[in-house]
């Protein structure tokens, strides 16, 4: 196992049950059947037991901001996944929730059939919680496997307080880590292959959407068109990527434009689902330049974001992004867990004291999380951005970033802004509830950021955006021009616009 190791953790101490049925693999977000560390280590037991392999990937109705658009795109998942189990040879077990509480008690019981328990190691929203409950009553070891990222998440060490201080880390460990990448296709042994008959009807739907459409969710949040979940999908947004955004990516992702205009991926919910691997993002986008090597990497350039991997700026820059920036939030989740998630214990102590300090500030626009949600403020951008981001699930990187930095200014209280901002981002973005997500909206109270002058009202020191500043240094025209023609907040919320 080796270097594997390093990706492995054991959530109980329970002895390995020989005699059990099967080993399960539980999947809970790296929602794939390649390039995924869970599956492979869970295939290396199965052979060493000599036992057939059962993944178990389930959707509860309850989860914390569950909607149509999550499900579906959840579920477009599951239905590629099963396709995909079916041609491997490999026993998939969907099971979905159609009525509240319907799944309870059914992991504990799989689990009791088992030699051992896999599961997916993620240091964020409900995962690691469900994983402890099982690892608490099961009978057998249970397993977490990261397959986070490039390199282990406990090799990058402490949390960092600024992305430039990861970026050397990641470098180091890039070379060592490059070969020991998951499985392209993964070995399925004989003993894995044998079929075992599922004790609950497996979930099968002739259309996904109709079946997502009479499930007991809320409906003010509806699915998406123009981004469907699952591998086969997430291929086919790579491959447009790589032909036609990948160039020119390092100066014109900035520009807010839809995801059809600009340079960015769109592959942020893809990876928070699993769908893909970054690891396969990654040689994707190194396979496009002629000039690197595994071997060959820049060393004198390392901890620098240019030319490090390569000579191309496109491809250094979005390796920026993708690896070191990415990167950011799980190592920051890793080992602070819910600290990672509060702002008195994730904000450094500098943007805390001015925060404190500018608290009582009168604020010159103050609106209601309800009134922020229908996107009913005076200022024409941020109303934009919030539709784009309800009505698509994704908001455009820069607009984002002043999106935040808006709704700290006009809320009551830097604590009810971040209230705020986690409620709106996680329940409309699909790449949402993520640890990125959390570390994305923390930046804008300052964290991974250092201060800024002069000090202003309400930011104190923390870095200020403004609309005015925006439209100055982008043509925006193209951007608003897209979002008319996007359904009404009003008309999505009621249900009309989906
Ligand atoms: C307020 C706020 C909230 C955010 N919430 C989320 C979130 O819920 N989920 C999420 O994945 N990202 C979040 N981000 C980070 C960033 O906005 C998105 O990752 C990015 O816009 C996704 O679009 P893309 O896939 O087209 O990115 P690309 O530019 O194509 O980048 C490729 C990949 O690199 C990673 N990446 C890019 N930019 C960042 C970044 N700034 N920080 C961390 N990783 C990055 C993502 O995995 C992304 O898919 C947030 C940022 C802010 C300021």
């Amino acid at each position: 196992m080796g270097y594997k190791q390093a990706r492995l953790r054991r959530l109980n101490d329970r002895p390995s049950r020989r005699e059990g049925d099967y080993v399960l693999y539980w999947m809970q977000i790296f929602r794939r059947l390649e390039r995924n560390h869970a599956l492979d280590y869970a295939l290396v037991c199965a052979e060493v037991l000599g036992k057939p392999l059962v993944v178990y990937e389930g959707l509860r109705l309850d989860y914390p901001w569950a909607s149509r658009r999550l499900h579906r795109f959840i579920l477009e998942g599951m239905e590629a996944n099963a396709e995909r189990a079916e041609k491997l040879g490999l026993n998939y077990w969907p099971f979905v929730e159609t009525e509240r509480g319907g799944g309870r008690g059914l992991l504990r019981r799989l689990s009791e059939r088992a030699c051992v328990v896999i599961t997916d190691d993620y240091p964020c929203f409900i995962v690691p919680g469900q994983s402890a409950a099982l690892a608490g009553k099961a009978e057998v070891p249970v397993m977490a496997v990261d397959s986070n990222s490039l390199v282990p998440v406990s090799l990058l060490g402490a949390p960092v307080s600024a992305a430039a201080h990861l970026r050397p880390r990641i470098h180091r460990a890039f070379a060592e880590a490059w070969p020991h990448r998951a499985s392209k296709r993964p070995k399925i042994p004989d003993a894995a292959r044998k079929r075992v008959r599922a004790p609950f009807d497996v979930w099968r739907a002739k259309d996904v959407a109709a079946f997502v459409d009479g499930l007991p969710l809320d409906a003010s949040v509806p699915p998406v068109s123009g981004t469907p979940g699952g591998t086969p999908a997430a291929r086919k947004r790579l491959r447009r990527f790589l032909k036609r955004r990948l160039d020119g990516y390092a100066e014109h992702r900035s520009p807010p434009r839809s995801l059809e205009e600009g340079h960015a991926s769109g592959l942020s919910p893809y990876l928070h689902f699993g769908h893909i691997s970054i690891e396969e993002v990654v040689e994707a986008v190194l396979a496009t330049t002629g000039d690197w090597s595994p071997e060959e990497l820049r060393i004198h350039n390392r901890g620098k974001r240019e030319g490090f991997f390569c000579d191309d700026h496109d491809v250094n820059s979005f390796l920026d992004e993708a690896l070191t920036w990415r990167d950011v939030g799980l190592n920051w989740h890793w080992s602070r867990r819910e600290d990672a998630q509060r702002l008195e214990t994730a904000l450094p102590p500098w943007a805390l004291e001015t925060l404190g300090a500018h608290a009582g500030d009168e604020r010159p626009w103050l609106y209601t999380p309800e009134e922020l949600e229908a996107g009913a403020t005076h200022d024409p951008l941020w109303n934009a951005a919030q539709r784009e981001l309800v009505a698509t699930g994704v908001i455009h990187n820069y607009l984002r970033m002043l999106w935040g930095k808006k709704v700290l200014e006009w809320s009551p209280s830097p604590a009810e802004a971040y209230r705020t901002l986690e409620h709106l981002n996680n329940k409309y973005a699909l790449d949402g509830r993520d640890p990125n997500s959390y570390t994305g909206i923390l930046w804008c109270f300052g964290l991974f950021d250092r201060p800024w002058a002069p000090e202003r009202k309400v930011f104190g020191r923390i870095r200020y955006m403004s609309s005015e500043n925006t439209a100055r240094k982008f043509n925006l025209k193209p951007y608003y021009a897209y979002v008319e023609g996007l359904p009404a907040i009003e008309e999505i919320r009621s249900g009309a616009g989906a």
